[in-house]
């Protein structure tokens, strides 16, 4: 935010006496907001409030759960519940605009920018009123039909919608299994519902920081946490064994207790680094559950896939970690489908943001393809790409393709299909690729290369060191050859 305090003390007075006279915002009223970038640039965008929250929540959440917490008199043999800890609309009834914060969404932002803001960031020129539907708030709730259902999906939403949502989000978190929203929903109603209930539900962020290892990290998205753990603003989760605490005692006790100081699984790869040893352990989902749950949930903060995250059984983990004297240091993981109809090598992938921007990105990627090399079967990721996954693998595809090509004699006349053997990448990602740096022709119906020297060299003068995975210090053998062996040693 900018410095404000520059600002003359009349014109904070003016904004002051604004922001007390202002009717409350509300779900769906809109403004701009001045938004500070990391990098410190500074721009204005126009945000949508999505929920709200008294701007002492916290403060009152705590002494609420206090209050919960006292031994009751009565005698009940019912476990004590911690209901009401989520921000509802009747906590902000009767307050006025500038003691509500306000969790808003950017306009044509990813949904990690989301947050809670309160009312001095909006530049209040500019506010513009969602519709209010007074007809709405008098009806009384009847129960729906379908074609009820529908029309919700369009209105701006409101507090009965939300609380219906969230529940139904809660059903699906039993159902379990592993869910692609907007990618195979296709035609199907069914489908598309749920897609609507899962954005719904996953609308506001539920856990606000987490502490792991030294850092301190701001959550992206909304995690499904088991309820008692929802909704907090800090959760302290172990970098070994992933446990998590709401409590910073426990976890410091949990610290002291806890034997791990590494995944569980098998350490495949091992490659020194001036600092540290770089590490990948694999881990299968059906044999190490909790641990795999507990990664995906803590995943789940950075990531707005639509997965659910339960049934881990069918899924390989394999975790990268920074190991020195202290321990394997979680750095990011992708997962990997145990059988996939579709040839994807790779289903999840994340490098936690205190770890981005050094690079281990392409490193998973190029493990996920050094993995599909050794099977004999190139790959490709699974679908949708998130919009940081996109220009990752984009730019992994390009890195490779040229440094391959750059390789070549003019009168090696590459195919697509040597170039899915040399890389593990399947042909529909190569095509594409050469596609956008135009160094494809279609041939008598057949895909062909065309090298241009020109884009190569530009390539080779920019070329950037990115580090890859080594193939000399991976220590893998795929699962269908292990079977193998061991049926032959029987
Ligand atoms: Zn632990």
């Amino acid at each position: 935010m900018s410095d404000t305090s520059k600002e003359p003390v009349a014109a904070k007075e003016e904004q002051m006496k604004e922001m007390d006279e202002i009717e409350p915002l509300r779900v769906g009223d809109k403004g701009m907001v001045l938004v500070t970038w990391r990098e410190g640039e500074n721009s204005k965008l126009e945000a949508t409030v999505v929920e709200r929250r008294p701007s002492d929540f916290w403060e009152r959440r705590n002494k609420k759960r206090k209050v919960q917490k006292k031994p009751s008199t009565e005698t009940t043999t019912s476990k004590p519940k911690l209901l009401g800890l989520k921000a509802s609309e009747s906590d902000v009834e009767g307050l006025k605009a500038s003691e509500i914060d306000y969790y808003v969404h950017y306009t044509d932002h990813d949904r990690r920018l989301d947050e809670w803001i309160s009312l001095s960031k909006f530049d209040l020129a500019t506010i513009q009123r969602a519709e209010i539907k007074e007809k709405d708030s008098e009806a009384p709730s009847t129960g729906s039909t379908d074609g009820d259902e529908k029309e919700d999906a369009k209105k701006p939403v409101t507090r009965r919608t939300r609380q219906a949502n969230v529940n139904t989000g809660g059903e699906f978190r039993i159902g379990g299994g592993n869910w692609h929203g907007s990618s195979n929903a296709g035609g199907d109603p069914t489908l598309a519902a749920l897609e609507r209930e899962h954005e719904e539900a996953t609308k506001v962020k539920n856990i606000e920081k987490i502490y792991m290892g030294p850092w301190e990290v701001e959550a992206w998205y909304y995690s499904p946490y088991p309820e008692e753990y929802s909704y907090e603003e800090k959760l302290f989760v172990c970098e070994f064994c992933l446990k998590y605490c709401k409590r910073k005692q426990n976890y410091l006790k949990h610290k002291q207790e806890c034997s791990w100081r590494s995944p569980p699984g098998q350490e495949i790869y091992r490659e020194g680094t001036p600092t540290c040893n770089l590490c990948v352990y694999e881990i299968d989902g059906k044999d190490h559950r909790v641990y795999c749950q507990n990664l995906c949930l803590l995943a789940k903060l950075f990531l707005d896939h639509k997965n659910l995250y339960y049934d881990v059984d069918p899924f390989n983990f394999y975790v990268i970690t920074e190991t020195d004297e202290n321990g394997a240091h979680i750095v990011g993981y992708f997962s990997k489908e145990k059988q996939s109809a579709e040839d994807y090598n790779l289903a999840c992938i994340l490098t936690f943001p205190q770890f981005q921007k050094c690079g281990y990105g392409k490193f998973i990627i190029s493990l996920s393809y050094e993995l599909s090399k050794r099977e004999g079967k190139p790959g490709s990721p699974e679908k949708p790409l998130s919009d940081l996954g996109k220009i990752s693998y984009r730019s992994y595809w390009t890195h490779v393709l040229l440094t391959l090509l750059d390789e070549q004699k003019p009168e090696d006349n590459i195919q697509i299909k040597e170039l899915c053997e040399l890389t593990g990448i399947k042909a529909e990602d190569i095509i594409s690729t050469l596609q956008s740096l135009d160094m494809i022709k279609v041939w008598k119906g057949q895909h062909v290369v065309y090298v241009r020297q020109d884009i190569i060299s530009d390539f080779k003068k920019q070329k950037k060191r990115i580090r890859l995975c080594n193939s000399k210090y991976l220590s893998w053998i795929p699962h269908a050859q292990r079977k193998k062996i061991g049926a032959s040693q029987k």
